[in-house]
């Protein structure tokens, strides 16, 4: 099979040998691929071989694995945007670091999403500026926003976007000011009657649901959706307490 060429971003780097590396990258029409990358390592860790760095986006010429799992060639790597700003913040870096991980763990490989791929390079573009613009709904690009906004594009492109605006139980749409509670096994929202039925849940505080989108605090959805994801994925993200934290402390009061 002949050398490809994607646009991708490196979503993990790890030692393979002595003289090889492996690159996770995402692509945006291969999806995830796992690449070796052949040659002598550098002393430093942090650097690749063929110079590809975390979080980095560029254009990507590889040789595919024979099967559908297993190891492609990395033959070359141009590097587009190093997302340099993401290092000003600790909030920027960490947000970048859950999105790559969940990404490459969340994600299959060859099993393209080119929507969840724009997410990503939109994600890492708004966290690397200084003035992240606004969102589509007219919330102002704050790094935590855009931090939610991929986490609601990352279920969405995954198959697992919650239900919010009725009880995913028995269907009757949600009353304001009331108690609601959000499961993740039942993939949303569930009435207070229907949640007796279900063990694993989490009571949400009605100004979460109640408010108009525009007023929406970013710090009360990231640990939301964030629960979502971690059940999905099994285990929390390495970076999310740390996140949640930082995310947090963005409460304007
Ligand atoms: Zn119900």
């Amino acid at each position: 099979m002949g050398a490809q060429t994607d646009h991708a971003v490196v979503l993990r780097l790890s030692d393979y040998s002595e003289t090889s590396q492996i690159a996770t990258l995402f692509a945006q029409r291969g999806g995830k691929l796992r690449l070796i990358a052949k040659g002598l390592r550098r002393s430093t860790r942090k650097r690749f071989a063929v110079g590809l760095d975390l979080l980095e986006y560029g254009v990507v010429r590889y040789v595919r694995a024979r099967g559908d799992a297993g190891l492609g060639t990395l033959a070359e790597w141009t590097q587009l945007d190093a997302f340099l700003g993401l290092r000003r913040a600790l909030l920027r870096q960490y947000g970048a670091f859950y999105a790559v991980e969940l990404t490459d763990r969340l994600t299959e490989e060859y099993d393209p999403h080119p929507e969840l791929f724009d997410a990503l390079v939109e994600l890492l573009r708004g966290l690397a500026t200084d003035e992240p613009p606004a969102l589509p709904d007219g919330r102002p690009g704050t790094p935590a926003a855009l931090i939610v906004r991929f986490q609601a594009a990352l279920l969405r492109a995954i198959g697992f976007a919650p239900v919010l605006r009725q009880c995913v139980d028995c269907g009757k749409p949600r009353v304001r000011d009331t108690a609601a509670y959000f499961s993740s096994t039942a993939g949303g929202l569930l009435c207070r009657e229907c949640q007796q039925r279900h063990r694993e849940k989490r009571r949400l505080s009605p100004r979460l649901l109640d408010l108009p989108a525009q007023a929406q605090a970013p710090e009360d959805w990231f640990p939301l959706l964030d629960y979502h994801i971690r059940h999905i994925a099994g285990t929390a993200a390495r970076t999310a307490k740390r996140l949640s934290t930082l995310i947090a402390q963005t409460r304007q009061r």
